[in-house]
């Protein structure tokens, strides 16, 4: 507990030992009962009338605060004094415990987000100083020793160790890292001593990156949250309306004033709508802090409430079901050497980030003279056209050798074809192959068996390769030999045969693909680990490599959404009855203060069920 809601315990405290005393003594008791009362009920009550004071003057009239205000005021001033004690203690109790619960999730989310360093220690002029991360440049070296978090992103220097990247992935098998790999921040070095050259600035970072987006999730609100804000923003105005209604109406045709005031004061209590008000948003909390537990990344509730109604799922190709781990498995040069074609798309390559770039630069395997690479230009869905040594060369498929204009040779061996060719000459192609990952089959089975209606693979290479993936997955359907535009096509033409209420999402791994992300429902990119195109454009973000992670999150945004749903049904259900029994004198103040704080309580324990979804699915 924090120091305001100590505080908020002592007056509870306090006020309700008054409030014993003044009920046990004041029958015995020569002086009148009311400033017997007032004494526990303004300890209690009274920042919840300067709340209500100060809205009503900055015309916010209507919000729980006047409430419990006017009709905590209204008993006092109908000789209830009990009552109006006990509504605004117990009001208070019911703040408190959700306020601790607010905190307790957000410090278990803030505890599972514990992956930002404090320090670096960074190598400068022979000697290690211990810094602040945000003061470490690009391409200064760093030292990571065994134990420590990885303060920024970079690239292996010197050392070996073993990384655990549970911290953001959610998986808990450690990855062997060496030198020449990226680490990402965030993981924590677990064996040996790195030495790392910062690829980035601390802002840039993974850890920073994800930080910002946890913490900005809340902003995006699900529709169940909207209507609640828009609910409220109805219901209180009402309420007052329907207790005005009822303390008049009846009071005029049947003369007894008294009587009818009290109903209206107690229909006033119990229509607080605090357990409403509070306990989806926290649900939503809740969903979005046990799915980044898991190492899913939701941008905003509204994406989570969106994914469980996931009707098409779409997956591209490439990093995405398959590993974008290419094998070189042949080579057919024309008119020159192996050698010489490897090297030439290597070069060509030397500055893509595509999964083919990189595979052709690890087939060659030796330093590459970026120098010898002049401009470059990447075309989307074909491949590369770079000029190396002065000579403008084509690395791609057969659609980029239409382009440029030269005859090529088909393969007929399994896999992609990559064609080189220079201005006008056909150099040769490689033919490379990828293997799915070894999740891959599980996840699509996964996602029929979470009632996804349809999966389609939509990918850029050729169709043969397309078809065998697509097979060998069981997918409904494959559409291949695409162009980032004709994905969005596609997608557009998918989003047209779901039905009103489903969802299309798209996953893919941030490649040529962010057109498609944003136009899909929801846009779910894959082993998002220091892609920033993918972070930046995607709803969701899988931390790991793992496409079966998908079915996953449907089924914990289901449960969240599940949740609030019960919150909302259950919350209106107790009020509906009450205030009915209310309206016919059935229910007195004590009842109606009780059951808005049993609501409450109910409401709030059960919406922090979210948080810990993914201990069981
Ligand atoms: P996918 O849809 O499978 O993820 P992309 O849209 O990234 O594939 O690419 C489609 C095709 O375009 C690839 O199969 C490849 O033939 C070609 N291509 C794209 N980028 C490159 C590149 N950098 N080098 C060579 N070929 C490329
Ligand atoms: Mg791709």
């Amino acid at each position: 507990m924090n120091k305001k809601q100590k505080k908020t315990l002592w007056r509870i405290l306090i006020s309700a030992a008054v409030f014993v005393g003044a009920v046990l003594a004041a029958p015995g008791l020569p002086i009148p009962a009311l400033p017997l009362y007032l004494i526990p009920y303004l300890i209690i009550g009274w920042d919840i009338l300067w709340k209500a004071l100060r809205n009503i003057l900055h015309g916010q009239i209507f919000d729980e605060n006047f409430l419990m205000a006017i009709a905590t005021v209204g008993a006092v001033a109908i000789g209830e004094y009990p009552e109006a004690v006990f509504v605004m203690l117990f009001y208070q109790v019911g703040e408190l415990f959700q306020s601790v619960a607010v905190d307790r999730s957000r410090s278990s989310i803030a505890a599972l987000m514990d992956i930002c360093p404090e320090e670096a220690n960074v190598e400068r002029s022979g000697q290690v100083e211990r810094v602040d991360p945000e003061d470490v440049a690009v391409g200064e070296t760093i030292l990571i020793r065994p134990g420590e978090r990885v303060p920024i992103d970079g690239v292996i220097l010197e050392g070996s160790s073993t990384l655990n990247t549970a911290a953001l992935t959610g998986e808990s098998l450690p990855r062997d890292a060496g030198p020449g790999d990226d680490v990402i921040s965030g993981c924590v070095n677990l064996t040996g001593v790195l030495r790392v050259r910062t690829t980035k600035a601390f802002e840039d970072s993974t850890v920073s990156k994800i930080l910002d987006l946890v913490e900005n999730s809340t902003a995006k609100k699900a529709r169940a949250e909207q209507f609640i804000t828009r609910f409220a923003r109805y219901y209180t105005p009402a309420v007052v309306l329907g207790a005005v209604a009822l303390a008049i109406i009846p009071s005029l045709i049947t003369g007894d004033w008294a009587r009818w005031v009290e109903q209206a004061l107690i229909f006033l209590v119990i229509s607080c709508p605090c357990a409403l008000v509070i306990s989806v948003p926290l649900t939503f909390f809740g969903g979005v802090g046990g799915c980044s537990r898991a190492g899913i990344l939701v941008k905003g509730s509204n994406y989570l409430e969106a994914l469980a109604r996931a009707e098409i799922v779409v997956f591209d190709k490439t990093g995405t079901l398959t590993q974008g781990v290419f094998n070189v498995a042949a080579i057919h040069p024309q008119d020159c050497d192996e050698a010489h074609l490897l090297e030439l798309a290597a070069l060509a390559e030397s500055w893509s980030s595509h999964p083919i770039a990189r595979s052709l630069r690890e087939a060659w395997n030796r330093e590459l003279d970026k120098n010898r690479v002049g401009s470059v230009a990447e075309i989307a869905g074909r491949g590369i056209r770079a000029d190396v040594d002065d000579v403008t060369v084509y690395v791609g498929n057969d659609k980029l050798m239409a382009d440029c204009g030269v005859a090529w040779r088909p393969c007929h061996r399994a896999g992609t074809t990559v064609h080189v060719a220079t201005q006008g000459r056909y150099l040769g192609h490689i033919v490379i192959s990828d293997q799915v990952k070894p999740d891959a089959r599980e996840a699509i089975a996964g996602l029929k068996a979470a009632g996804v209606r349809k999966t389609v693979m939509l990918t850029g290479d050729a169709q043969a390769v397309g078809e065998a993936v697509g097979a060998e997955l069981g997918l409904d359907e494959v559409h291949a030999q695409l162009l980032p535009a004709d994905k969005v096509t596609w997608v557009e033409t998918l989003l047209g045969e779901k039905s009103p209420k489903g969802v299309l999402a798209f996953v893919g791994d941030g490649i040529n693909d962010a057109p498609v992300l944003s136009r899909a429902d929801v846009g779910v990119a894959m082993g998002a680990l220091g892609s920033d195109a993918a972070i930046e454009a995607a709803d969701i973000v899988l931390m790991d490599d793992k496409p079966s992670k998908l079915s996953q999150a449907i089924s914990m945004a289901r449960k969240t959404v599940a949740i609030a749903n019960q919150n909302i049904v259950f919350a209106l259900a107790v009020k509906a009855v009450i205030l009915v029994l209310g309206i016919f004198g059935k229910a007195n103040m004590w009842a109606g203060s009780l059951a808005d704080v049993g609501v409450m309580v109910i409401a709030v324990a059960n919406a922090t069920r979210a948080l810990r979804l993914d201990k069981n699915t």
